[in-house]
């Protein structure tokens, strides 16, 4: 070896102990960790070689700071490490994300738990997250209304309730709704509709077919202060219909082509009961306001019900 490495490793932090494993290598002592490292004899004559111990314990502490846990480096990249998060998720970062949140006295993020609180944000408003927005640009994810409409929104506006359906027009979420009760003829027999809309009369007799909107007539409709406390109290009203009185509930065929709708239909026998559900929801609007907050549960068995 020459005679100047000797010199040279000092200058570099280090004491040059001889050679290495291999020739090309040399063994290095560092006097912060007190332990043995090697490098090509190369890193030590033109560039700073690294203590891999001190290293280590470095990434451990940044790691430790952050509560993430190392599991392992990335066997491809030098540069990513794979983390457990505190919440108990997986992730792969680079070990500069690592040292940048240890510095700055913060936890990584987690992507699985940030989509998932995007997904209750959506839920509660009657939306689903569908995933990245078409041109993947950060602030904006792709959202279904319940109407079926997809569209590209700001995830703020989702939190905020600030957005509206380019597919139906309707921004019923923020802004006052209405419970309504219709009756609309059936070639054989009347039925009923209960739903809720901004517009009740716009929806019955524009939105649902030639049969509501030449027999269609608007029994009541209840002022609610959102749109979503008017989802909430509809989509409660429904699972008790079904529930408690399936008999009423109109199989899809025997309305299908008919009016436009899915589901939701009664038979003109729920009349009554459905108005004292009516006037459970008006009082409830009228005396607890707080039931605009509630969250919308998602319901496993049916289908979202249309924006109506
Ligand atoms: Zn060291
Ligand atoms: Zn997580
Ligand atoms: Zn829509």
């Amino acid at each position: 070896m020459p005679a100047t490495w000797t010199a040279l490793a000092k200058q570099k932090g280090y004491k040059l102990l001889g050679r290495g494993a291999r020739k090309s290598d040399v063994a290095l002592h560092c006097p912060r960790c007190t332990q043995t490292f090697q490098v090509r004899s190369s890193v030590l004559v033109n560039n700073a070689p690294e203590c891999k111990h001190c290293l280590w314990q470095r990434r451990f502490a940044d790691a430790m700071a952050t509560d993430a846990t190392i599991l392992a480096p990335d066997p491809d990249n030098h540069k990513l490490v794979h983390l457990q998060l505190p919440c108990g998720h997986f992730t792969c970062r680079q070990y500069s994300r690592l040292t940048t949140a240890a510095r700055g006295g913060h936890r990584l993020g987690c992507e699985e738990c940030r989509e998932e609180t995007y997904r209750a944000q959506a839920r509660a408003i009657g939306w689903t997250l569908v995933g990245l927005a078409t041109d993947k640009t950060g602030g904006y994810r792709r959202y279904a209304h319940s109407c079926g409409h997809q569209q590209d929104v700001a995830i703020v506006n989702v939190d905020k309730n600030q957005l509206d359906c380019a597919g139906c027009g309707e921004s019923w979420v923020s802004k006052p709704s209405q419970i309504y009760l219709f009756r609309i003829e059936l070639v054989d027999r009347p039925v009923l509709k209960l739903g809720h809309s901004s517009d009740p009369e716009r929806r019955l007799f524009q939105q649902l077919g030639p049969a509501a909107r030449d027999t269609g007539e608007v029994l009541r409709a209840i002022d609610m202060e959102t749109g979503h406390a008017a989802l909430v109290a509809e989509k409660r009203a429904h699972r008790t219909m079904r529930t408690e009185h399936p008999e009423w509930v109109v199989p899809r065929e025997e309305f299908a082509g008919q009016i436009n709708t899915k589901s939701e239909i009664y038979e003109i026998g729920a009349l009554e009961f459905l108005l004292s559900l009516m006037d459970e929801i008006e009082a409830e609007a009228r005396d607890d306001k707080a039931s605009a907050s509630d969250p919308v549960e998602p319901d496993p068995e049916e289908p979202d019900p249309e924006p109506e």
